[in-house]
């Protein structure tokens, strides 16, 4: 009687923690289903590039990876991890580095979406001597890996002694790359530039959503030496860079993007939209955003058409046609239609929105419901006039008032442009 009393007062403990472990694995399994079935509906099932694969025979669904992601993009469900939420996985690798059990991959690309990834030496040369790589164009994200690299590709410069008449380097991106390796070149006394197609500091990392934690290892910067960030918010990165660049007196031409490089002499010439920059070598440190996809019709070349939003108040009281079908188009024009005495129309090609958050979905259909916003599906942009837009659907066109046009229709990656130099490119498909 002793010993059952004795057993039970183990057992029964026991017991009910493994039941509460259970039923918590159970509710997170089926919370986790529901992020995964969301995505599917909303059709966000594409990673953007380096993301985690699950071999669902090693995986024991331990969940150390679901709490290592910081970005809640992977997911347990009956009891075997997996990407639930893809759009937002940015390939950290803290998921495989976490996984007790070696069972998390990261790849590039998928069966359904290959991704180009250019062929780069441990030198951060391209298979074309003296055109270079550094940061995530070569596939490698992160912004200390791609501080890193930048940093290191400049050193792989000098070394090769690609000096030219004019410039030693010509620096393409001033994103976390590009700018540490401006801090190299000034650092290693290089006759250099740095080209950046828009008018802000930081790339990738200047358009995280406000106040965002970026989570980055520290990291070693020419001149400035050793920065231990690790949690930082993005608003805060951002005010350090520019800092730095103002100290270091780094001279960054904004405003410029880089249209077309050709071999001249013994380096290359760098055409842009202002000019032609001669130098012995060229870095690219452009990230995989790309540079914004243009609509292509007459007009776009004013002043009033811009290709992302930056401050909504700015428009209060006018106009605003947003065109595109992605959450950036949703976002920006129901940002603008919370403005004063603003008028928001988006125009979309789609007769639906298929790849959007259902969040936007849900307060796009909102604010159409209170008239907010003009929506204008199935319609594309013909011409676009000093005070209007010409728009079309099937057979009929019509012109809609205006004072601004946002494009959000996202980014082209300058993969042809690159091609004709030469540099080679793998597609690669998601296998490990
Ligand atoms: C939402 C989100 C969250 C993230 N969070 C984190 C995080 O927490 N921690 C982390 O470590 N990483 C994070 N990342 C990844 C990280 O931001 C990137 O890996 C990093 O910024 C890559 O740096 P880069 O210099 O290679 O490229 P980018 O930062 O993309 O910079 C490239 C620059 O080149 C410019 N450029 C492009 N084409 C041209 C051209 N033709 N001419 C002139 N200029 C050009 C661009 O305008 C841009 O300024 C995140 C990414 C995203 C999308
Ligand atoms: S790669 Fe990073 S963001 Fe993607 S699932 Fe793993 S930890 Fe999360």
């Amino acid at each position: 009687m002793a010993d059952l009393a004795t057993f039970a007062l183990y057992l029964v403990p026991l017991g009910l923690i493994v039941a509460a472990y259970l039923w918590r694995r159970r509710r997170w399994s089926a919370l986790h289903a529901r992020e995964l079935q969301a995505a599917v509906e909303a059709g966000l099932t594409e990673p953007t590039s380096l993301h985690p694969v699950v071999d669902p025979n090693r995986c024991i669904g331990s969940s150390s990876c679901v709490k290592a992601c910081p970005e809640g993009a992977i997911g347990v469900i009956n009891g075997k991890a997996q990407l639930v939420n893809a759009a937002v996985c940015i390939g950290h690798g803290a998921c495989a580095a976490a996984c007790p059990l070696e069972a998390i991959k990261l790849v590039f690309g998928t069966e359904r979406r290959g991704i180009d990834i250019p062929n780069v030496k441990p030198n951060f040369e391209t298979n074309v001597p003296g055109i270079f790589i550094a940061g995530e164009l070569g596939g490698m994200g992160l912004i200390r890996k791609a501080a890193e690299q930048g940093r290191q590709a400049i050193a792989s410069i000098r070394q090769a002694d690609r000096s030219g008449t004019d410039l030693d380097v010509v620096i393409v991106g001033a994103g976390p790359a590009g700018i540490a390796a401006g801090l190299g070149a000034i650092q290693r006394r290089m006759k250099y530039v740095v080209l950046e197609q828009e008018d802000s500091l930081g790339g990738t990392v200047y358009h995280y959503p406000r106040n965002k934690i970026a989570m980055t290892a520290p990291m070693q910067l020419p001149i400035v030496g050793k920065v231990k960030f690790g949690e930082i918010q993005k608003e805060a990165l951002l005010d350090f860079w520019s800092r730095v660049v103002r100290r270091t007196k780094l001279r960054i031409r904004f405003n410029e993007p880089m249209e077309a490089i050709e071999r001249s002499g013994r380096g290359f010439r760098v055409r842009t939209t202002r000019g032609a920059y001669d130098a012995g070598a060229v870095l690219l440190a452009i990230g995989r955003r790309g540079t914004p996809r243009k609509l292509g019709v007459p007009g776009e070349e004013q002043p009033k058409v811009v290709y992302r939003l930056i401050d909504a108040e700015q428009y209060r009281g006018k106009r605003v046609l947003v065109v595109g079908g992605g959450d950036s188009a949703l976002e920006a024009a129901l940002a603008i239609s919370e403005q004063p005495g603003a008028k928001a129309a988006l125009s979309y090609r789609g007769d639906s929105f298929g790849r959007v958050k259902p969040k936007n979905r849900e307060r796009l259909d909102a604010a159409a419901a209170k008239h907010r916003i003009e929506l204008l599906l199935g319609s594309s942009i013909v011409e676009i006039g000093a005070a209007d837009v010409t728009l079309r659907r099937g057979d009929r066109t019509w012109t809609l008032p205006n004072d601004v046009v946002i494009v959000c229709a996202g980014g082209v990656l300058p993969t042809d442009l690159l091609k004709k130099v030469g540099i080679e490119f793998e597609t690669q498909h998601g296998t490990v």
